[in-house]
């Protein structure tokens, strides 16, 4: 039978043939209301597989903001990754479900009090810190820790840049890990974030020279450091195609073996790349309408309930249930607010009221960032 819904190569060359495949199987049999989310587990599988594997030395922690389903997360836990984490309530899952203080690291460089205080008392071993303040809160907290410094690096080419909040330039860094020691913590390392969703092959590249410098310099200083933890930021695709993850790592590992020691440590902690691609949100159309010389397209999963990184400018791609004429839409979420437009001029089939629309690479920092706004309760998440 000829699937209901619009499936061209387009959508092939976004999400995997076999996701695609698996959510429609599901939406055959069954009758749940949208909107919800479907994760395709064999691609998490397969991406927590590739993450690292060209990287000496490395470990790989999922940074649990991406997607902080229970599900997901024991997912992970029995593919043996660990985990990057900021605040209590994250802290909280993962003591839940018995993940181990030694798998957890925290790359947030400014800390709660809450979470400090569940921290020390779960006995996390590594912090990141990018001031004297938070160091002096370490002290207090979790005496004797390890830490390392977030260096601030380019964050071109990526679409959700992350380098303006945290992060330190090399002169800062040097003393910070130099006052660490001095207030009695344990000065391991380095982290830095390229940005998320880094297009940029060469972020890797400029991060890894300034790195390197801090790290002779503090050799200098009488500080060996060891860890070296290289963030998140791997894309994944939306619409235009990225660069893989192996070409990603292969560089990564030769910089990394060119420049540093040998026994060095190193810790990835992607979140979009583990979960982004092999999801699919299925909602439906509620409505429809010409305003002005626009079409508008309404359906039930918007900015407050899933797409809210649609305002950042991530575009999704769509496949609707509907084989009418291409239109050209303003497409927007359910609540009344103004702000709740996804994205506009998108082309789509016209569908029929209350036809479903699959939102493709819809995995990471969706549900995550959802609220019940207006009403509209959160989004399941189904791992299919
Ligand atoms: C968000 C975040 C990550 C994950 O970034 P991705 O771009 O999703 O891979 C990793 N580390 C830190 C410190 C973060 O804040």
């Amino acid at each position: 039978m000829k699937s209901r819904f619009r499936i061209d190569k387009t959508h092939y060359e976004i999400a995997a043939k076999s996701t695609i495949r698996k959510a429609l199987a599901f939406l055959k049999k069954t009758d749940l209301e949208p909107p919800y989310l479907l994760i395709d587990t064999s691609m998490v599988k397969k991406k927590v597989r590739s993450i690292g594997k060209n990287i000496r030395n490395s470990r790989v922690f999922y940074a649990v903001k991406a997607n902080p389903d229970i599900e997901i997360l024991k997912l992970i836990d029995k593919l043996g990754l660990g985990f990057e984490i900021a605040s209590e309530g994250e802290l909280g899952i993962l003591a839940s479900i018995g993940v181990k203080p030694a798998r957890i690291i925290t790359s947030n460089p400014i800390k709660s009090f809450r979470f400090l205080r569940m921290a020390a008392e779960y006995g996390l071993p590594h912090f990141a810190f990018d001031s004297k303040d938070e160091v002096r809160k370490l002290r207090e907290y979790v005496p004797g820790c390890s830490v390392y410094v977030r260096l601030s690096v380019p964050n071109e080419g990526s679409e959700w840049p992350l380098s303006k909040k945290f992060a330190v330039e090399l002169e800062d860094a040097e003393e910070l890990l130099l006052y660490a020691k001095k207030k009695g913590l344990n000065p391991v390392g380095i982290t830095f974030h390229v940005g998320s969703q880094c297009t940029n092959i060469y972020n890797w590249n400029s991060a890894l020279d300034k790195a390197k410098i801090l790290w002779d310099r503090m050799e200098k200083r009488g500080i060996r450091l060891s860890v070296l933890n290289i963030g998140g930021g791997y894309p994944i695709r939306y619409t235009k195609s990225v660069v893989d993850i192996p070409s990603i790592d292969k560089n990564v590992n030769s910089l990394i073996y060119e420049k540093f020691p040998r026994n060095i440590k190193v810790f990835i902690e992607p979140g979009r790349a583990v979960v982004g691609d092999a999801g699919i949100f299925v909602s439906r159309v509620l409505g429809k309408a010409w305003r002005g010389d626009e079409e508008w397209l309404y359906i039930d999963v918007g900015v407050f309930n899933g797409l809210m990184e649609s305002v950042g400018g991530i575009k999704y791609k769509y496949i609707v249930e509907g084989h009418s004429q291409i239109k050209k839409w303003t497409l927007a979420g359910p609540s009344c607010d103004s702000f709740d437009v996804i994205d506009k001029d998108v082309l789509l089939p016209e569908p029929p009221i209350g036809a479903r629309v699959l939102i493709l690479s819809s995995g990471a920092y969706t549900i995550s960032y959802a609220s019940e706004f207006n009403g509209f309760s959160i989004p399941k998440t189904i791992l299919i």
